[in-house]
């Protein structure tokens, strides 16, 4: 162990540093260098000891600095991981599609978009949640009194989780909640440190997602204090690079944080030609279910499904008629699968198997794109065609440290006539499944 702290070492090294560093600017600077180099030739026997003390010193600072680095252990490495709780039930539960980011009219810069409007279609096209995220400054914090309290806020249907856009300076996060929260709380402390909106946030119990990650309002506040990420926000695709780029490296620094999409729309069809608005022509190209996103919840429950939003058994696909991405594992190669995306399982150190399939409406000739990210890298792409589209691969995860495996499905887009150029917006991405993760510490 060093004697000398890294901070005392630190110290030493800047005064020596910035002495040198005043002799040497001396020398340049002066205008009679000859002069002030005869100076210092003269005090040159003092400076010649001064020097040498102080080389002597930090001669001894690196050899005991390395002495520490080669003795030092990282409090935070890896280790073994202990006993994992048991993964939820594969089979009891049921396939939910939903929009998690819609604007009505309470958004004023929204247009045409009544609540009523936004349900009807909703269940038109087979949706089985909604929630309506309406801008909360807009409303000065007050949700409740706006958008829940609206009397076309309600359905025989279609799940409505209550939440709104928490738009604030530092940027925009949803919230998604089974029941009503004091949301004005949320909103009041959104200029304070993370430490005092986090344990707000944690009070009210509610799932926080960051919104569009990149970009113009992207969420500025701690990943720390989400349960969620807007990955795919809007049918356009190609804008979601780096949502996704942050949403690997949260998922590298240990985060198990579920990737979610959300059309973000503001504009519904105008009800007759006099009521269309210049942004009007929105509907057609991104409104609800671009992107859709897939829950396995445990039961046709507003909380089942913000709960499996929570334990990320999600997938996103590019509308409510793409098939949807199931990613699954096989721990012990006996041919029945045993954990699906969002779940964390010890690893062994055996190789798993893992098995993607396309579920819903293929195309029957069409070829799917299946690439496979671990850890942030691309592992491999797979091509999957027929009925129903399925690749099996194998790896080992490592047994010290953790490991993630998520895919991204590439091909042609299945029609969506209701919002019929949301599918060139979206290019060839068809779906997004959820990580399966291997070593994520439940503590983290
Ligand atoms: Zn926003
Ligand atoms: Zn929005």
């Amino acid at each position: 162990m060093s004697y000398l702290s890294k901070g005392t070492f630190g110290a030493i090294k800047k005064m020596t540093t910035g002495y040198f560093m005043k002799m040497i600017l001396n020398i340049k600077l002066t205008d009679n260098y000859n002069k002030r180099f005869k100076n210092n030739r003269e005090i040159n026997p003092f400076m010649r000891v001064c020097c040498t003390a102080l080389l002597a010193i930090m001669a001894g600072c690196i050899s005991n600095t390395a002495l520490g680095q080669a003795n030092h252990s990282n409090p935070w490495a890896p280790t073994e991981i202990g006993v994992m709780p048991p993964i939820a039930s594969m089979t009891k539960g049921v396939w939910l599609k939903g929009e998690l980011h819609v604007h009505s009219r309470h958004s004023t810069e929204s247009s045409n978009n009544p609540i009523a409007k936004i349900i009807a279609f909703s269940k038109s096209v087979g949706m089985d949640y909604v929630c309506i995220t309406d801008h909360d400054n807009h409303v000065d914090g007050d949700v409740a009194n706006h958008t829940w309290a609206d009397p076309e806020f309600k359905s025989d249907s279609v799940l409505l989780l209550y939440g709104a856009e928490w738009t604030t300076t530092r940027g925009h996060g949803n919230v998604f909640s089974a029941k009503p929260y004091d949301h004005q709380r949320l909103y009041d402390v959104r200029d304070q440190r993370d430490v005092v909106v986090g344990a707000v946030k944690k009070g009210l119990g509610i799932h926080l997602s960051a919104n569009h990650p990149s970009g113009k309002d992207h969420f500025g506040y701690s990943y720390d204090m989400v349960e969620s990420i807007e990955v795919w926000n809007s049918a356009v695709w190609p804008k979601n690079a780096n949502a996704i780029m942050i949403w690997d490296d949260m998922l590298s620094s240990g985060r198990k944080l579920t990737g979610r999409g959300g059309s973000d729309a503001h504009h519904g069809v105008p009800d007759s030609p006099d009521k269309a608005t210049k942004n009007s022509y929105q509907a057609k190209a991104n409104y609800v279910g671009t992107p859709t996103t897939w829950v396995f919840a445990t039961a046709r429950t507003s909380q089942a499904v913000v709960d499996a939003l929570t334990n990320g058994r999600v997938a996103i696909s590019s509308n409510p008629y793409a098939p949807r991405v199931e990613f699954y594992a096989d721990l012990n190669q006996d041919g029945k699968m045993d954990m699906m995306m969002g779940d964390n399982a010890k690893s062994t150190g055996k190789s798993v198997k893992f098995r993607v399939q396309l579920t819903g409406n293929t195309l029957p000739a069409a070829t799917y794109t299946i690439n496979v990210i671990k850890n942030g890298n691309k592992l491999g792409s797979y091509q999957a065609t027929g009925k129903m589209p399925m690749i099996e691969f194998n790896d080992t995860p490592v047994t010290v440290g953790r490991t993630y495996y998520r895919v991204e499905v590439e091909g042609p887009q299945t029609d969506y006539p209701q919002v019929p150029q949301s599918m060139a917006l979206s290019g060839n991405m068809v779906g997004l499944s959820n990580p399966i993760y291997f070593n994520f510490d439940p503590n983290f």
